[in-house]
Formats: C-alpha cells, structure tokens, sequence
C-alpha cells in the first residue's frame, strides 16, 4: 500500500467495519501507520489500524463514537513532537490534527485557531496584526493542541505562566463523541480537566488564545555563570523583580572538568529606545566581560532555535532518538540535586550530548490546576535533553533507565515531572504524580472518556 492511500476498504482489520462518514478518511497506507507509530523521541513504536485525517468536527465526532464502545485505543498527533509514544495508539486510530491546523481569526486580543495548527503560523498570522500570545515554547513546530494537553513552559513563564493560562475558550470532542465549548464559566470541570490534561479527556478541535501587544524589537543577554550558587541568586533576583521579558538558563560542560551556567534573559524595545545594558545587568554575578548581547527582531526572538535545528538535521542528531526528561524542582533542593545529577556516574552521556535547561518559575503563575507542581513559591524547569547514538537500542535503554533514576532522585525531594517525558510511568506513578488531583481527572475521566480509549500512550489507566 502507498503512503497518503485512502482507505480502500470498509474493513481496517477483521470485525471492525467503520461507518460509512469515516470510510474516505482513514488511510491505512503501509507508510502512514509507519509515520504513526514513530514521533520525536524515535523509542516507541506502536502502530495503529488507521489514521484518521479530519475534515470537520462532526468526523472526530463520529471516530469516537464508533471507537468509545469498542474500546479502541485513539490517539491524537499534532507536530508529532512526542518522545515516548505519548501519541501513538496500538491497535487502535490516530487522528492526525494537522488537516485541522487553519488560524481562523486575529482580532484585537484574541486569536481562534484549529488545533492542529503550529505555533509558528499561529504567530505569523498575529505578529500581522503586532498581537503576540503572551508566552509561546521555545519551538514553535509544535501543535496548538499538543502544547495545550502539555501546559507549555517557555520563556516568558516567569511572567506569564504556562501556555494553557491563556486559553480563552475551546471547542472538543470528549471521548463519547459529544462536541463541547467549554471556557472557564461554561462547563469548567471539562475546560480545567483539557488544559494540561495530556488529551486524557477531549481531543481539542479549536482553542481561542489571549493576544498582547507584541515587541517590535527584543534585547538578547547571554550571562555566564562559573558556579551555581550565583546563578541561582541572579535567577530568583531576576524572577522577584521582573526586569526581564523573558528568562531562561542552561549548563553547559566547560572546556575543563566542570560546569557552567548562563542566565538567558531578554528585554522588549521598540528599537528607538534600546534598554540600558548596565542598568539590566550591574547587580548580577556573571563573569564580567564574557556576557553576549544582540539586538533581535521579535520574529527571529521568538524563532531562535530555527539555526540550532538547522544544525542538527545537517549533523543527523535531530533524527535520532530522544531520551527527555524534564522536571520541576523546588527551590531548596535545587543547589543540591542538580550538582548530584550533573556529576552522577548513571548521568555520563549528559557530558557528551544534549543540552541542559534550568530555568526559573514562579509557581503562583502556573495556573492550569492539572499541571502538577512542587510546593514553594520558586520552582526550577530543570530538563536533560540527551540525543542517543544511531542504532544503539542499548544506549536508548541506559539513557531511559537513567531518566528513570534522576526523577526518582528528584521526587524523593518533592519534584514533579513536567508529563512529557521518555520513562515508563505505571498507573501508581501518575497516581503520584497528580496527588490530590487525582480524584478530580478520574472523575473527568469516567464522565467523559468512560471506554478509556484517549491518549492510551501515556500509561495512566490499568
Ligand atoms: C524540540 C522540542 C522542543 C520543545 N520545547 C518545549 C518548550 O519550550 N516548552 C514546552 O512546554 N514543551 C516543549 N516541548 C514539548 C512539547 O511541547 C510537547 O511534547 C507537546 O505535547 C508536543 O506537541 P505536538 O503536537 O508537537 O506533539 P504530538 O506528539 O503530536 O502530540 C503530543 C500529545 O498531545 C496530544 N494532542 C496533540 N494534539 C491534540 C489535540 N488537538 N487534542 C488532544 N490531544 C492532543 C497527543 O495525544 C499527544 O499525546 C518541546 C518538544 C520538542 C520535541
């Protein structure tokens, strides 16, 4: 069978016949279950019976009013940015979302976008009118409705919280196939239980967005650190007064032994009146004369991981697998656990390959209540992004099983996981993980996906 084929039968496999409405639209082309069972992370393949490709709303619906009483397994795929099989469904239906991914409209503080959309062509279409969404990811190949289920991190966090707390409205379909508009007034339990809620719910269909005015210009500072216990204070100084549009910050290994960290922080102009670049930075404790600073478009700001990706699809990396682990920190485990993790025997690969995130958050700003995070008032993004060798499974298997003891590492002190990530979580691990917001996503969870056929990748349900 050919990729892109439609489905040629009534039959996706013995004693499953679709309804007439879905028959057209879902491809069983050899190449397409290919493309369906692999994402970002390139570690788990589970390859569905069909992919569906939706024109409308009322054939989302009735995929999942034929797949909810037989219990088929249905997953949604976006950018397909998922590491670990999160959006795949064995044996059972992906809908592809992309062939809903149109910007519907830009007004003066909103944008009303399908789902399958990227955030880059969300973007484009608002940066026309000089509206931004007030915190966007740091990649923008990722789906409107992937980052929703998620939360979405990015850099104007410490500001402006996750993603998901700019949702205005959405439009779902719930694992019954029922089509809701829900906003934080109209039918809440559903809005509260999709937002950060990794799809357990509701496919999302389309999501009305809060807009802000946008920069015309951003001032980028780059601020090297040579030990921890400075850049941490610059950190939480940075996210108590708020200097910055946006803060983040990595470690990177030093041509010697050890590690360093960089602030990365950056400021919005108009470009006539350029921030003063003493006045930012004469208070912090950076290694003086080492800062890097460039003057930025917002467009290329907000697109500055486009030259990195480059790079990496020239040098093969970017298609190898992706063994992520991200997690929240509290704050007074921070200086400990991270130095413990860095220099960890288990944790060695970490030295050769990938990028290390850890960035500051005000948890007070992150207020999708499913996204589960530790106590305190400043938290730490903390995020080990290891590439494994091509071909190696057994180098996947270790860089897997070391994820696994980093969080168990980190729980032990009160972290969180941010749910994205390439280790295997048992239903007792979420149960963990959301605490006492467990009860209200099994509850959701009964009323709107009672079959338990959404997002089966994620491993929350026996
Ligand atoms: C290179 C890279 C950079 C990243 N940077 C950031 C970052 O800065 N901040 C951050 O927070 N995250 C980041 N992430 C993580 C990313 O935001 C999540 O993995 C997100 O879920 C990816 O969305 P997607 O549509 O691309 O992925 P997909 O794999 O297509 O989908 C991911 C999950 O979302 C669900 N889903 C997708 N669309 C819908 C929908 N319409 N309705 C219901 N469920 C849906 C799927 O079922 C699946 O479980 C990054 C990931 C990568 C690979």
């Amino acid at each position: 069978m050919t990729e892109g084929a439609a489905l040629p039968l009534d039959r996706v496999a013995e004693g499953i016949s679709l309804p007439l409405g879905l028959r057209d639209s879902v491809d069983t082309g050899e190449q397409t279950l290919v493309r369906a069972s692999d994402d970002f992370g390139h570690i788990v393949a589970a390859p569905p019976l069909g992919v569906l490709r939706p024109r409308s709303e009322q054939q989302l619906q009735e995929l999942l009013a034929f797949a909810g009483p037989r219990g088929l397994p249905v997953a949604v795929r976006g950018g397909g940015h998922s590491v670990y099989g999160q959006g795949q469904a064995a044996g059972g239906f992906v809908i592809d979302m992309t062939s809903m991914g149109s910007v519907l409209t830009v007004s003066e503080d909103r944008v009303v976008v399908e789902a399958g959309a990227l955030w880059a062509d969300v973007v484009r279409a608002t940066l026309r009118r000089g509206l931004t969404p007030p915190v966007l990811t740091d990649h923008l190949s990722t789906s409107v409705g992937g980052v929703l289920c998620a939360g979405g991190l990015g850099s104007a966090s410490h500001r402006h919280g996750l993603v998901a707390d700019s949702v205005l409205a959405l439009d779902v379909v719930t694992g019954t196939g029922e089509l809701v508009t829900c906003t934080p007034e109209r039918e809440p339990e559903l809005f509260r239980a999709v937002l950060a809620g990794l799809g357990q719910c509701a496919v999302i269909v389309r999501a009305t967005l809060r807009l802000v005015p946008a920069p015309q210009r951003v001032r980028r500072y780059r601020l090297y650190h040579a030990d921890l216990s400075g850049y941490l204070a610059d950190q939480r100084k940075l996210l108590h007064d708020g200097r910055f549009d946006h803060v983040q910050g990595q470690a990177r290994l030093t041509a010697g032994p050890g590690w360093e960290f960089v602030v990365e922080a950056a400021a919005h102009h108009t470009g006539s009146r350029p921030p003063h670049d003493a006045g930012l930075l004469d208070d912090l404790h950076h290694e003086r004369g080492t800062e890097e600073i460039e003057d930025l478009a917002f467009i290329d700001f907000l697109h500055r991981l486009a030259a990195e990706e480059r790079i990496l699809r020239v040098t093969g990396e970017w298609l190898r697998p992706h063994p992520w682990l991200t997690l929240l920190l509290p704050d007074d485990c921070v200086s400990a656990l991270v130095p413990a993790v860095l220099g960890g025997e288990a944790q060695r690969d970490l030295r050769t390959t990938g990028l290390v995130q850890l960035c500051p958050l005000l948890a007070e700003r992150l207020r999708s209540p499913l996204l589960r995070r530790p106590a305190g008032d400043v938290i730490h993004l903390f995020a080990l992004r290891r590439t494994a060798p091509p071909a190696d499974r057994a180098a996947v298997e270790r860089m897997v099983e070391a994820n696994r003891t980093v969080y168990e590492q980190a729980r032990a002190f009160g972290a969180t996981a941010y749910p994205i990530n390439a280790i295997p979580m048992s239903p007792a691990d979420w149960r963990t993980h959301y605490g006492p917001a467990w009860d209200t996503l099994a509850r959701a969870k009964g009323r709107h996906d009672p079959g338990r056929i959404l997002a089966p990748g994620y491993g929350l349900w026996n």
